[in-house]
């Protein structure tokens, strides 16, 4: 522990984000970075508490509690207040592979579960973790990860998103030969093509490809394995194979007036505008506008909320997001403890943006939407909703029953279903003859990564269901350590 009384003298504190008034003009992240003497500070706050459920990684109540990755946060804390900053970057880089995408993007798991946030507010884990790698690779200290030797095996990881690339890294350390199959004309996943660019900059993302190209793994992309290379091929040419290939199959939302000019799924949306982000600054536009349009974002997710932050930079007339679920309450209750996952709302970029621009949140809870009309050429130009409860139906389980005389019509000419992921697409599953579970996501135990089909197994979102980058970094790691076991009889990759 750096400063045994830190947690009492200091108060947690973050550098302020760039202003939404300034960032929403441009596609820059917005989050910035404080000087290494503050950070200093808020490293002292860690209490090196010797039960640090802030690097444990387990679920309680179905939520994380934790960093997944089990990176050695305490360990970290205690090295930046000393002022020993590569020291640090070696222990974050032993855990994780990529923290300069968690130190943006990652939820933060673990500072629900931090110990001073039983009665203070927790560590600034994920801005001090941002830190130590955005100045590692200023410094010069992340270099292409080569193996000592060559095992002469190779590995096929279809899909090249946070489990992919975590395991493609991975297997190359080991020593085997990777290759990266990506249908989509850059790498990286819903890193590059999800997730817009002022919440993580695609120069990141490619310098890390970049960098993993350097230590000898091959990347393919534009080619879709079970279209454009078949199955067959595949298992001929590789002595194993990773699918790590997303839960990317939209939930639709089957209401009269769906087939309507102007309805999209936002991931239509997010990748087409991404793309023409970087192809052309937008000059091609090869993208779906919310140019002075009034848009609706169906879903109060984080998916939503990036609809929400790029149809304000388009320039939006207004933007309003309907959530189906209640409004969470500002503080943790009393049937969701520390060290849990706190249950409580999240004002995000977006929100804070829209906050600005129109007035008030974008979000309006508890809203069901019952149809979208349209004008005489087919474009949507309203949606009607109606307000709900959530009501114990005799089973005991919560089912929305409709508030008669809440029925609202609200202008539209853009709406985007964010509504979540039903599972993986079928490109390469039945090819396979691959087993799924319950809800469709690939059949393999979490910890074996291994399918029905010897030599082939699955992590990553295809695996568990859509969900977030550092579980999706956790699988890929599992998946390559239990992948060179399969191919060398034993393994020295860590999980
Ligand atoms: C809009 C959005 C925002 C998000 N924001 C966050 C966030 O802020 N923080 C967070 O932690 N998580 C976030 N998530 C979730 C997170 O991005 C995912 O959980 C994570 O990317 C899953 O990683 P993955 O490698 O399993 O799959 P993906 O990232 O989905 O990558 C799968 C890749 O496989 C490719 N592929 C699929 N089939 C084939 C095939 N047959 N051949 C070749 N390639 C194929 C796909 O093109 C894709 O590139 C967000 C998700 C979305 C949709
Ligand atoms: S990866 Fe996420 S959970 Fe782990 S230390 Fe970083 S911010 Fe916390």
């Amino acid at each position: 522990m750096g400063k045994p009384t830190g947690f009492m003298e200091y108060e947690r504190e973050l550098p302020a984000d760039r202003s939404p008034e300034e960032r929403m003009k441009d596609w820059a992240e917005f989050h910035l970075h404080f000087d290494e003497e503050k950070l200093k500070i808020q490293a002292a706050r860690c209490m090196d508490c010797g039960i640090p459920f802030c690097h444990s990684g387990i679920m309680i109540k179905g939520m994380t509690s934790g960093c997944p990755i089990n990176n050695l946060i305490p360990e970290w804390n205690d090295l930046i207040y000393k002022g020993l900053w590569k020291e640090a970057y070696l222990r974050l880089e032993k855990t994780s592979n990529f923290s300069e995408f968690t130190g943006r993007v990652c939820p933060a798991p673990c500072e629900g579960s931090c110990t001073v946030n039983l009665n203070d507010e927790a560590v600034t884990i994920k801005n001090i973790e941002c830190h130590i790698i955005d100045k590692a690779f200023k410094e010069g200290w992340v270099e292409a990860r080569m193996p000592a030797k060559r095992t002469g095996k190779k590995v096929a990881v279809v899909g090249s998103g946070p489990s992919g690339l975590a395991c493609a890294d991975q297997l190359n350390k080991a020593g085997h030969y990777v290759t990266v199959f990506e249908r989509a004309d850059r790498a990286g996943g819903l890193l590059m093509y999800g997730i817009p660019n002022m919440k993580l900059d695609k120069k990141i993302v490619q310098r890390r490809i970049n960098l993993m190209k350097e230590a000898g793994i091959t990347f393919v992309v534009g080619t879709e394995v079970g279209k454009d290379y078949p199955v067959e091929q595949l298992k001929q040419e590789f002595d194993a194979v990773v699918l790590c290939c997303g839960a990317t199959m939209p939930r639709d939302l089957q209401v009269e007036g769906r087939e309507l000019k102007g309805v999209h799924f936002a991931m239509d949306f997010l990748s087409a505008n991404t793309k023409s982000l970087l192809d052309s600054d937008y000059q091609e536009g090869r993208y779906i506008s919310a140019k002075g349009k009034h848009v609706v974002v169906i879903g109060g997710g984080d998916t939503g909320t990036d609809c929400v932050g790029t149809s304000i930079r388009h320039g939006c007339s207004h933007v309003a997001q309907f959530e189906i679920l209640p409004k969470p309450p500002a503080d943790r209750q009393e049937d969701n403890p520390w060290p849990q996952w706190p249950k409580t709302l999240l004002v995000d970029y977006g929100q804070q943006e829209a906050a600005v621009l129109y007035g008030e949140d974008p979000r309006q809870y508890c809203v069901m939407t019952k149809k979208f009309v349209g004008d005489e050429e087919g474009n949507v130009k309203e949606v009607h909703v109606v307000r709900i409860d959530w009501r114990k139906d005799e089973n005991g389980r919560f089912v929305p029953v409709e508030i008669p005389g809440t029925e609202k019509i609200w202008k539209a000419d853009l709406v985007l279903l964010a509504m979540g992921f039903l599972g993986p697409e079928d490109t390469v599953i039945t090819p396979l003859n691959l087993e799924c579970d319950a809800r469709s996501n690939v059949n393999a135990a979490y910890g074996k990564f291994s399918t029905n089909v010897e030599g082939i197994f699955a992590a990553g979102d295809m695996r568990r269901g859509q969900s977030l980058v550092v579980w999706a970094i956790n699988e890929g790691r599992g998946a390559a350590r239990e992948c060179d076991r399969y191919l060398m009889g034993d393994t020295n990759l860590p999980g």
